[in-house]
């Protein structure tokens, strides 16, 4: 059982201060994501749980105890950075055997669960290695066993994939969330990756300048983003501005100021106020395709000009002109390759198009 709440946590590096009142619980067993852009304060959130940073105001409580003044040693927290930082002249086994015989675990059983932790991160046979004679995934594999071999109540992973190459970054996303499923450790995770956070997390909190924005789980996130930050931080999103002309249950309607209107989905919108179409690549159908699969359907059915094409192997890239904006769509579809300047009509979702406030919009408060 192990559960972690940050109460109006206040950090400051001598005036400035980077985080403001943070409030934040992590469930027993849970995998919450820190996720925001580099300097939002995700680090320094993490610093202040493991106790090497000293807190302005507010409280850490570890299972409703209160740790804010704990030594970093007794918290019984694991910790995790982007440099693994093995030490160079022991073995894996010694790496991960020296924090046990520092606690004056026997060494039978010593043996038993670096083991057993090496076999969790599918590293058995690499035990009498240097770090020096493994790739960059497995140090970090590496890592992550010494700090799971502690057995913490909670484990704190600082962007530990971030030195990896991409598709070793990929596969390095799912043995993370395989082994949290397994062991069930309950982890706070900090990336400034949108897509990691979306696979591995259970629960995503989004942060800027030290505040955060939106809470919820990874769906929720990308399909509903409450403000513009949000929407602009999870995936490739074009925005369209406009004036709320209709807000009724979640679907929104937005008039720009050349007269489109653009149905959606947004919450807590008001008739009149200011807002975006958050527009993702992946939800609109082009040309042909539109007729045969939206009826007779007129919402968000627009005429767009192919302003720009790009062929990444997977899909055509598109930047198209609707109106006189520029918004970007996805085609997965070989055959479908349009000429620059072809008028085609296009249709956007309006289940999977975001409505949403600016990104000053209040923070989400928890
Ligand atoms: P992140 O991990 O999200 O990239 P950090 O938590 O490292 O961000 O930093 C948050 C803010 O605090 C940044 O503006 C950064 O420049 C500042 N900062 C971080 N560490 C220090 C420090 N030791 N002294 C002064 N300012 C710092
Ligand atoms: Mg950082």
């Amino acid at each position: 059982m192990a559960q972690l709440m940050l109460k109006d946590l206040v950090i400051k590096y001598g005036k400035v201060t980077v985080l403001n009142k943070l409030n934040l619980t992590i469930k027993d067993g849970e995998l919450v994501t820190l996720l925001g852009p580099s300097g939002c304060g995700k680090t320094t959130t993490l610093r202040s749980v493991s106790g090497f940073l000293p807190v302005h105001g507010g409280d850490i409580f570890l299972n409703g105890k209160r740790i804010t003044d704990i030594a970093p040693e007794k918290r019984g927290i694991g910790l995790v950075f982007q440099n693994y930082a093995l030490w160079p002249h022991m073995t894996v086994f010694k790496n991960l055997a020296f924090g046990l015989e520092l606690r004056k675990i026997p060494a039978e059983e010593i043996k038993k669960r670096v083991a057993r932790v090496l076999a969790s991160v599918k590293m058995e046979e690499y035990a009498d290695r240097f770090p020096r004679q493994l790739s960059g995934g497995q140090q970090q594999r590496i890592a992550l066993a010494r700090a799971i071999v502690l057995e913490p109540d909670i484990l704190l992973l600082d962007e530990p994939l971030s030195n990896l190459d991409a598709l070793l970054r990929e596969q390095m996303r799912f043995e993370i969330a395989a082994i949290h499923q397994r062991l069930g450790i309950t982890t706070m995770y900090v990336t400034h990756d949108q897509t990691e956070a979306m696979v591995i997390s259970d629960r995503i909190v989004v942060m800027r300048n030290g505040i955060m924005m939106q809470e919820g789980p990874p769906e929720e996130i990308y399909m509903r983003p409450r403000n513009k930050f949000v929407a602009g931080f999870m995936g490739t999103t074009c925005f369209i501005e406009g004036a709320v002309v209709k807000a009724d249950g979640g679907r929104s309607v937005i008039r720009t100021e050349e007269g489109l209107e653009l149905q959606g989905v947004g919450t807590d919108l008001k008739v009149g106020e200011k807002a975006f179409a958050a527009i993702r690549p992946e939800y609109i159908t082009l040309d042909s395709r539109v007729r045969q699969s939206s009826g007779s359907s007129e919402i968000n059915r627009f005429k767009a000009k192919v302003d720009r094409s790009n062929f990444t192997g997977e899909f055509f890239d598109y930047q198209l002109k609707l109106g006189k904006h520029f918004i970007r769509a996805k085609e997965y579809e070989a055959k479908a390759l349009f000429e620059l300047g072809k008028d085609i009509e296009i249709k956007i979702d309006e289940d999977r198009l975001p409505i949403v406030h600016d990104s000053d919009f209040e923070a989400a408060t928890v």
